[in-house]
C-alpha cells in the first residue's frame, strides 16, 4: 500500500479555490473586475440570501466568443497575460486566470456570453468545474454569470459562513469600493426588490461618496489634489469638525485598487491630531498614484494590504498635502464668516469670530441634568422624584470639574473623584437596561423628523436593528433606498444629538459579531454610551449635582457597563502617605 497519492484533479481545484474564494463577497469582487477589464460601462450585481443561494452579474463588457468560454473556466486560463514580462504592463485587474476556475468549482455556474461579432451567444451550465450543458443562446453583447449555491459541495466552508447580514454588508462594500472607484460605470446592487447601491456613469466622486458612505460624510467632504516628486494624490477628505466614531470611512486606493494600509491610516490621523476629540477619526476617500516600483501592491486576490519603498517618504507626502488642505478650509471659513458680517471692522473680527464659536460649543454641550423632566427624569425611580435641594444637603458645597471628566468633591476626610462619562453611562445604562421588546421606554417625539441618508452598509445594519430599537425609545422610518427617518428619540436623547447617535450605534453595532450577541442588549450598551456626556463636556454646577444624584440612584453606581470604575476616592490617610508623612 502506497501511503502517498495524488490528488484528483476536482480536489486540487476545490482547495485552491479556498484560496480566491473564501466568501460570496470575494466571488462579487472577482466577477465585477472581470466585467471592469472587460470594458464594461454597466455592471449589475444581483443576489439573493446574501449571495451564499445566488450571485448573478451582468455586464455589456466584450464578451466571450464559445471558445474562450469554455477555456476561461480552466485554471490558468486568461486573455491578460501570455508571459511574466507581461506583468510589468498590467493593466486589468485579473491576471491569474484563477477566478473563473476557482468559483465554479465550489458552486453551480450558469454562464451566458456574446460578443459584438457572434450572431449568437453562448449558454453553459457548470457543475464543480465541470460543463454539463451547452447551447447558442440570444444575448446583447457581453457576460451574465450566475453562481449558485455556493460551497454546496464544500460543507465544511459553508459552515464558516457569517451571519448573513454580515455577509451581506462585505458585498455591499466590495461593490462600494468599485462605484467609488469607477467613476463612468453604472454598478448597482439589488437583493430581491431592495436596491443598496445604484451609481449612475454620470455621477462623480462625491455622489459616489453620497452614495457609498453615506449623506453625513458626504456633507463632511472637502477636496483635495496634490502632487509632490513622483506622487499624486486626489480624492476628498473631511473637515476637521466632521468626524467619525470609526475608520470605516477611510477608504484608500493605491494606482487604482482598493488597499488597507496601516500607513495611509496613521498619515490621515497625523494630519488632524489636534484638531480632533479622542476616539474620533476624519473621513477620507483617497487616490494615491505612485511610481510602480515605489509600491509592491501584493496582487494576491484575497490579500488587500500593500507595501511602500519608503514609508516615511509616503506618510510626509499625505501629511502634507492634508494638513495644507485643511489650513485652507481655515481661511476659506474665515474669509466667508467675515464676508458675512453686516458692518465689516476688520479688526474686530478675530475677536467676534472666537467668541461665537465658544457660544456654538457651550450650547451644544449643555445638558439638562436638572430634576426638571430633561435627561432621565421622565422615569419615576430616577431624577424628578427627588428635588435636587434634598440631595444638595449630602453633597459638599465644594464641587469641582478638572480635565473637562473628573468632578472633584473635597469631604472631610477624603477626595471624591467621579468620572463623568463612566457616571453617566451607567445612569443611562440601567436607565435603558429597563426596556424590553413587550414594554418599550418612553419616546420623545422629535418636532421635525430628521432625515438620515445612511451609507449602504450601515443601512444593512438599520434594517435589522429598527425593530428592536423602538425599545429603547426610538422611531425610526425606512423611507427608501438607505434613507430613514427618526420620528422619535429616547427621552434620554437630546434633540441636537439625534443624527450623530443614531450613526454612532450603527458604527460599533458593525463591530460586534452579532451571531453570538443579544441584540437588544448590545444596542442598550451601545446606547447608554453614546447619549452619554463625554470626557470633554464642560458641566455647570447643577449638571454635576444632578449626575451625582442620579448615579446614587443606580443599582451598581460604581463601575461604568464596560467595567470601569466610576469612582474613585483618596482619604486623607493615603494623602499622607504620599506626601511621606507616615
Ligand atoms: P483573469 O481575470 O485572471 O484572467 P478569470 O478566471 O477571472 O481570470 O477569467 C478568465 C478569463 O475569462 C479572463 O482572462 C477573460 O478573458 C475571460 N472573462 C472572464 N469574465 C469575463 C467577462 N465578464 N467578460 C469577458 N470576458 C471574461
Ligand atoms: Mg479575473
Amino acid at each position: 500500500m502506497q501511503k502517498i497519492k495524488v490528488l484528483r484533479n476536482d480536489v486540487v481545484d476545490q482547495i485552491a479555490a479556498g484560496e480566491v474564494v473564501e466568501r460570496p463577497a470575494s466571488v462579487v469582487k472577482e466577477l465585477v473586475e472581470n466585467a471592469i477589464d472587460a470594458g464594461a460601462d454597466n455592471i449589475e450585481v444581483e443576489i439573493e440570501a446574501a449571495g451564499s443561494s445566488l450571485i448573478r452579474i451582468a455586464d455589456n463588457g466584450e464578451g466571450m466568443t464559445p471558445d474562450d468560454a469554455k477555456l476561461a473556466c480552466q485554471r490558468h486560463a486568461t486573455s491578460k497575460i501570455s508571459n511574466i514580462h507581461d506583468l510589468e504592463r498590467l493593466n486589468t485587474l485579473g491576471f491569474r486566470g484563477e477566478a473563473l476556475a476557482s468559483i465554479s468549482a465550489v458552486s453551480q455556474m450558469d454562464i451566458i456570453t456574446k460578443t459584438e461579432e457572434a450572431s449568437s451567444g453562448l449558454y453553459m451550465y457548470l457543475e464543480s468545474g465541470q460543463v454539463q450543458k451547452e447551447r447558442p443562446i440570444g444575448r446583447s453583447r457581453g457576460t451574465t454569470i450566475e453562481v449558485r449555491n455556493l460551497f454546496y459541495n464544500v460543507p465544511a466552508r459553508k459552515k464558516f459562513l457569517k451571519k448573513e447580514s454580515t455577509e451581506l454588508a462585505e458585498i455591499v462594500n466590495v461593490v462600494g469600493r468599485f462605484i467609488l472607484s469607477y467613476p463612468g460605470i453604472t454598478i448597482k446592487l439589488t437583493q430581491g426588490s431592495r436596491c443598496f447601491l445604484h451609481a449612475t456613469r454620470e455621477m462623480d466622486l462625491l455622489e459616489r461618496i453620497r452614495i457609498v458612505l453615506g449623506g453625513e460624510v458626504h456633507d463632511g467632504m472637502v477636496e483635495l489634489s496634490s502632487r509632490q516628486d513622483k506622487f499624486g494624490l486626489n480624492g476628498y477628505v473631511s473637515k476637521p469638525s466632521a468626524t467619525r466614531k470609526t475608520r470605516r470611512s477611510q477608504v484608500f486606493f493605491v494606482n487604482g485598487r482598493f488597499v488597507k494600509s496601516r500607513v495611509l491610516n496613521d498619515a490621515v490621523y497625523e494630519s488632524y491630531r489636534s484638531m480632533l476629540e479622542r476616539g474620533r477619526y476624519p473621513s477620507a476617500v483617497l487616490f494615491f498614484e505612485v511610481a510602480p516600483g515605489e509600491v509592491d501592491v501584493n496582487v494576491h486576490p484575497t490579500k488587500l494590504e500593500v507595501k511602500f519603498d519608503d514609508e516615511k517618504k509616503v506618510k510626509s507626502v499625505l501629511v502634507n498635502a492634508i494638513k495644507n488642505r485643511i489650513d485652507s478650509i481655515k481661511v476659506e471659513d474665515k474669509e466667508k464668516e467675515a464676508a458675512s458680517r453686516l458692518a465689516p471692522e476688520p479688526s474686530e473680527t478675530p475677536e467676534n469670530t472666537a467668541i461665537q464659536g465658544e457660544d456654538e460649543i457651550q450650547d451644544e454641550f449643555s445638558y439638562d441634568f436638572s430634576g426638571s423632566p430633561g435627561a432621565l427624569g421622565r422615569d419615576s425611580a430616577h431624577a424628578g422624584s427627588l428635588p435636587v435641594d434634598n440631595f444638595l444637603k449630602s453633597v459638599s458645597d465644594e464641587i469641582y470639574q478638572i480635565g473637562g471628566c473628573y468632578i472633584v468633591e473635597p469631604k472631610n476626610d477624603h477626595l471624591v473623584i467621579t468620572d463623568q462619562h463612566a457616571a453617566h453611562e451607567r445612569i443611562m445604562y440601567e436607565f435603558f437596561g429597563k426596556a424590553t421588546e413587550e414594554k418599550p421606554l418612553e419616546k420623545q417625539k422629535l418636532l421635525f423628523p430628521v432625515t438620515l441618508e445612511l451609507a449602504a452598509g450601515q443601512s444593512v445594519l438599520m434594517e435589522k436593528i429598527v425593530g428592536k430599537i423602538t425599545a429603547l425609545g426610538f422611531e425610526v422610518e425606512p423611507f427608501g433606498g438607505t434613507t430613514y427617518i427618526i420620528h422619535a428619540v429616547p427621552s434620554a436623547v437630546k434633540d441636537s444629538d439625534v443624527k450623530s447617535v443614531v450613526i454612532d450605534i450603527l458604527e460599533d453595532l458593525a463591530s460586534v459579531d452579532l451571531k453570538r450577541a443579544d441584540l437588544l442588549d448590545e444596542l442598550i450598551k451601545i446606547t447608554s454610551c453614546r447619549a452619554a456626556i463625554k470626557a470633554g463636556d464642560p458641566l455647570t454646577r447643577d449638571e454635576m449635582i444632578s449626575l451625582l444624584e442620579q448615579l446614587s440612584k443606580c443599582d451598581l453606581p460604581f463601575t461604568c457597563p464596560h467595567g470601569r470604575p466610576v469612582k474613585l476616592e483618596i482619604t486623607v490617610d493615603e494623602l499622607e502617605k504620599r506626601f511621606r508623612r507616615k
